[in-house]
């Protein structure tokens, strides 16, 4: 488990992109948080540094159920969350995902969402998103589940998309061939 920690660490700034099979598994939940902790900083300083508001365990190459997000009110970790209610209504807003480098859409998303977690040190929270925090919070958890936010777009708009999709992931196979 010590080695698995390190290759992660030496993992952590590179962000995996789109065509990465680590994006489509289904992560695992956390049961030792003294990995989370110990990835905490690094995994922030890789989520700021590229101006996300939130990022995702798989992202950086992780297989684990958490996450961090920051959507205006402060950075919080996200471990093994579970979204317990949802309201029926949804609203649409644009996301972009930093493993999906340069494309943005519009998204349907609940309003609302009641939410179950635990933070770093396996304390459980339970919160009432909305709004901007619902959207960061339904779109990280979707990570953890193997799910990407172009796979919630209508086919007209992943046609539109299909080129640039292709380029990300031709990109990325190039880069690591290298
Ligand atoms: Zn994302």
């Amino acid at each position: 488990m010590r080695n698995c920690l390190k290759n992660w660490r030496d993992n952590t700034v590179k962000i995996r992109v789109l065509g990465d099979p680590v994006l489509r598994k289904k992560s695992q939940p956390v049961t030792d948080f003294a990995q989370v902790r110990a990835i905490l900083e690094e995994f922030k300083m890789s989520m700021y540094s590229e101006d996300g508001v939130g990022l995702a365990a798989p992202q950086v190459g992780i297989s684990l159920r958490f996450f961090a997000m920051d959507d205006g009110s402060g950075f919080k970790m996200v471990v093994n969350p579970q979204i317990i209610e949802n309201s029926e209504e949804k609203e649409l807003g644009e996301e972009g995902c930093l493993s999906v480098p340069g494309v943005f859409a519009d998204v349907w998303r609940h309003k609302w969402i009641r939410v179950r977690y635990q933070d770093e040190h396996g304390v459980y929270h339970e919160e009432l998103l909305q709004g901007y925090a619902a959207r960061i919070f339904q779109h990280e958890y979707d990570h953890l589940d193997g799910v990407l936010f172009i796979d919630h777009l209508d086919t007209k708009t992943r046609t539109s998309l299909a080129q640039q999709l292709k380029k990300i992931m031709e990109e990325r196979k190039k880069e690591s061939a290298k």
